[in-house]
């Protein structure tokens, strides 16, 4: 539930209103508005009764959200979230951000190389997996802390942010030392002992769409981040699985608009992940920026018939520097 206060409501009837919904058990969250402020009001589990509420001194309007994830709902909360890291600024409706690297951190010389290409063609944030979460338990699973350092130290030695993964709550504590931002992949999305743990913590996180995850799904993990009180959330769309078997998944970009529309997050895309295929990276990247994701991330290797893993959707950074130059003039024609 939304209580909307008028806008020459007092600072004493707006904490009579937070008192009346406390006083009931529920938690009131006000929202100060440029207009009027609001009160969220979290904690039920079913339709609340306003009338106490609705006779109030400075009560507008109550309207009544029925959604299971408010905190990341525009009714919440109309104004976009930007989210801010070391100077790269995610959801600010400026230019998109485009984070690149690796699948995986694999030795010193190739996460150096893949930062200079990144850096060169002008990506904003270097990525590089040091758990990684594979199919197979024979594949290569990661270098783990060594790998996190790797990713820290090419990432500084351009002056690059960097984003991981992490799979598990003990993996934390290395991952918030060495990384910027935090990336909780498809196959944990509803890992929800580790939404809330990181839901505590204030580095911002990347949350990827789980590959058989509806709107709703997403959408309500990224309530739990909120709701442990960590708003730093950017979303990414990374495709789902369907029948079809050509590509490694189904880009659904219509998510993008929708949840634009939807939730005051960032959500970008990664056509990587989406489809498997170097050859369709470049299109659909661009295909993300034109329906309006507020960035893309992109794997990129120096060598990506050499990666230990993801070679096959992976850029060459020829490719990748071809890619930012197209982005370049799709974003003058967007109007950026
Ligand atoms: C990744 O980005 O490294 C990754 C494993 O992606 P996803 O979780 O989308 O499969
Ligand atoms: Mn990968």
């Amino acid at each position: 539930m939304l209580i909307v206060m008028d806008h020459s409501a007092t600072p004493e009837q707006i904490q009579a209103v937070i008192d009346t919904v406390t006083a009931a058990g529920l938690q009131a969250e006000p929202i100060p508005g440029s207009q009027r402020t609001a009160i969220g009001v979290l904690g039920n589990q079913g339709p609340v009764d306003d009338t106490a509420i609705r006779e109030l001194p400075g009560v507008r309007e109550i309207i009544h959200v029925s959604k299971p994830y408010k905190l990341v709902s525009r009714d919440f909360h109309p104004e976009p979230t930007v989210v801010e890291v070391g100077g790269v600024r995610i959801g600010d409706g400026a230019t998109p951000v485009v984070i690149a690297g690796p699948c995986s951190i694999e030795n010193e010389a190739q996460m150096l190389a893949a930062a200079q290409v990144v850096k060169a063609g002008g990506g904003q944030v270097l990525r590089g997996g040091a758990f990684k979460p594979r199919t197979g338990p024979h594949s290569f699973q990661g270098l783990g802390v060594p790998g996190l350092k790797l990713l820290r130290q090419a990432g500084d030695a351009v002056g690059l942010p960097v984003i991981t993964e992490v799979m598990r709550i003990e993996q934390l504590e290395a991952v918030c030392r060495y990384a910027d931002i935090l990336q909780i992949g498809a196959r944990n999305m509803q890992n929800f002992d580790l939404l809330k743990e990181v839901g505590r913590l204030s580095h911002p996180v990347l949350l990827k769409r789980g590959m058989s995850a509806t709107i709703e799904e997403f959408l309500s993990a990224a309530e739990y981040l909120l709701a442990e009180g960590n708003g730093r959330v950017i979303l990414c769309e990374r495709g789902i699985r369907t029948f079809e078997r050509a590509t490694r998944n189904t880009l659904d970009l219509s998510v993008v608009p929708l949840i634009r529309s939807m939730s005051h997050l960032p959500i970008i895309v990664d056509p990587s992940h989406a489809t498997g295929k170097r050859s369709l990276v470049p299109v659909m990247a661009k295909a993300a920026l034109v329906a309006g994701a507020h960035g893309v991330m992109v794997e990129v290797h120096p060598e990506p018939e050499k990666a230990l893993c993801d070679g096959a959707q992976s850029l060459t950074g020829d490719g990748f520097g071809e890619l930012m130059v197209d982005i370049r003039g799709l974003l003058g024609y967007l109007g950026y």
